[in-house]
């Protein structure tokens, strides 16, 4: 029996969680977490304090990671903000499974750590989930509200080409609720990139 209350690692749709962080760069105007204070398995994703590896381990070892596809850094927060415990906590997966590790970020590593992350991913990470939301650098900037400025946007598309070379698999995505030709623009941005893309 999966424990169901726990708020570091929960079920959601079928797929395994962690919630590392609540800290992140951006104030997202859909953010989830100002609408509800839990997802599927986990009643809060608020934490108290953030997990150490250790007990993000100890947590994982309640469920059977090996029978999930993948494992998903996500939660309330943005999990590269605490990258080197995102790598370890990776690292110990990949060395007990064959589950599949990904992680679901904003995309701003490089600006978080200040020097390039992608090749830190690579044999840790099988996939990324980038999320987009706009098609330009103002619209970005005004919908996510990066504390790095309007730039943030050409360091996202930076993080994503230079991730390429370390990740197998890289989806870009963006909320159903952003208009019609934001999520048509977007999907182009992904298309010149050549990495998938997805509506959430
Ligand atoms: S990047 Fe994610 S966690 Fe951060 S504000 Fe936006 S939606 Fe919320």
């Amino acid at each position: 029996m999966e424990n169901r209350e726990n708020n570091i690692v929960y079920t959601y749709g079928g797929g395994l969680y962690i919630n590392m962080t609540n800290r992140c760069t951006n104030r997202c105007a859909f953010c989830v977490r100002q609408m509800v204070d839990g997802l599927g398995g986990a009643n809060s994703l608020w934490l108290e304090k953030e997990p150490s590896v250790e007990e993000v381990i100890e947590e994982l070892n309640k469920f059977q990671v090996g029978d999930y596809e993948e494992v998903i850094f996500c939660g309330y927060g943005e999990p590269t903000i605490r990258l080197p415990e995102v790598l370890e906590v990776s690292r110990y997966i990949k060395a007990h499974t064959g589950t599949q590790v990904r992680i679901n970020t904003n995309g701003l590593s490089d600006r978080i750590h200040k020097k390039r992350t992608a090749p830190l991913l690579e044999g840790a990470v099988d996939r990324l989930s980038i999320s987009l939301n706009e098609a330009d650098a103002a619209a970005y900037y005004a919908l996510c509200k990066p504390e790095f400025g309007e730039d943030s946007f050409d360091s996202i598309l930076a993080f994503i080409k230079d991730a390429k070379q370390y990740v197998g698999h890289i989806a870009v995505s963006v909320v159903s609720c952003i208009p019609k030709e934001s999520v048509e623009q977007c999907r182009q941005i992904a298309h010149e990139l050549g990495v998938d893309f997805k509506v959430r």
